[in-house]
């Protein structure tokens, strides 16, 4: 039986402290976060689901995605929500050399305009990582989903998410081809569920707490 921690292990924050887990505690707001896209159908579906629901979320976006859905792109800031990167090519940071990573999220800069990263897998080294911090804020997570893998069930997934969001949560989910199946029943119903428990939802920016 496999473990699938939610929440992020104490020791992992001790060892990424420069890196935001999660907001102000003291406000009953939550950050949704949206991750891989922008992809038709997928991320079409999570802007029509926010706005029907009056939510605001950040997308942390693929470089290629992104070059080649540049009308959605424009269509996530249009509505109010922020973006980030996530590199250009989803690069895993563990098995790459610095100089490529830092040359793969450059790359995303050219049609990604923002001061928020998040690491694919949220895997980045720490020489990586003092290098990006010199521009980026560094967006990790309080909350993971889970929506990507296959052994988790919907109905895990959503509870997952419900239990463990608290005030200043970050929650993960994939705007993506894999998570879906997931997704498109989750998220209306988390949603649902943080509009009776009065959570407002913000989007992530460089300055905010
Ligand atoms: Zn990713």
């Amino acid at each position: 039986m496999m473990l699938f921690p939610v929440r992020p292990p104490g020791i992992v924050k001790l060892f990424y402290p420069r890196f935001t887990w999660r907001m102000n505690p003291c406000e009953r707001k939550v950050y949704l976060t949206f991750d891989d896209g922008p992809v038709p159908v997928y991320t079409e579906f999570v802007l029509n689901k926010l706005k029907e629901f009056g939510c605001k979320a950040t997308f942390f976006c693929i470089g290629s995605n992104v070059v080649q859905h540049q009308e959605l792109y424009k269509r996530i800031i249009a509505e109010g929500h922020a973006v980030g990167n996530h590199t250009y090519s989803h690069i895993n940071g563990w098995r790459s050399r610095r100089s490529k990573y830092l040359q793969d999220v450059k790359r995303a800069e050219e049609s990604i305009a923002s001061d928020l990263f998040r690491p694919p897998y949220g895997k980045i080294g720490l020489r990586q990582a003092n290098d990006i911090l010199k521009k980026y804020r560094i967006i990790m997570w309080d909350v993971l989903s889970y929506d990507f893998h296959e052994q988790v069930s919907p109905e895990k997934c959503l509870n997952n998410v419900i239990t463990c969001t608290r005030p200043g949560s970050i929650v993960v989910f994939h705007d993506s081809e894999k998570a879906f199946p997931k997704l498109r029943e989750v998220l209306p119903a988390y949603l649902e569920f943080l509009q009776k428990n009065n959570y407002s939802t913000g989007v992530l920016s460089f300055e905010n707490e």
